[in-house]
């Protein structure tokens, strides 16, 4: 996998290159799989974060795809996609669980205005929903 930065994600992604925009915080990329599924891994200390070393970048925690078919779940370290094991339905849903519980925490301490927060509960209300 190569990285690219760039200020704009370009309409035609290509398969095997993480987009990066600093100006947005955020990473873009096709699912590692080949099922061209688009990959949205925003920055904050909730989500993911990005290392760069000069020369490659890392994305950390992993990447799961629990909402494609493929369920493919893999960490990108230094411009490598290393696959990791598919996780039990079980284990996904007491991973997000815990997201939120992390995610509540973060938005508390950092005061967010209650109307953001209200959107992003309503986000999350959404999230679980649709994972039935
Ligand atoms: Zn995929």
């Amino acid at each position: 996998m190569k990285h690219k930065f760039v200020d704009i994600v370009p309409e035609d992604m290509e398969d095997g290159i993480l987009y990066i925009s600093i100006k947005y915080g955020t990473a873009i990329h096709l699912c590692a799989c080949g099922c061209k599924n688009e990959v949205v891994t925003p920055f904050s200390p909730t989500d993911w974060q990005l290392t760069f070393d000069g020369k490659t970048v890392s994305l950390s925690p992993s990447i799961g795809n629990w909402s494609f078919k493929c369920q493919s779940h893999y960490f990108i370290k230094n411009d490598e996609i290393i696959y990791a094991r598919k996780l039990s339905k079980n284990e996904i849903r007491k991973g997000r669980k815990k997201d939120q519980k992390q995610k509540t925490r973060f938005l508390k301490k950092a005061r967010i205005s209650p109307l953001a927060w209200l959107g992003l509960k309503k986000r999350i209300r959404y999230e679980q929903e649709s994972d039935q």
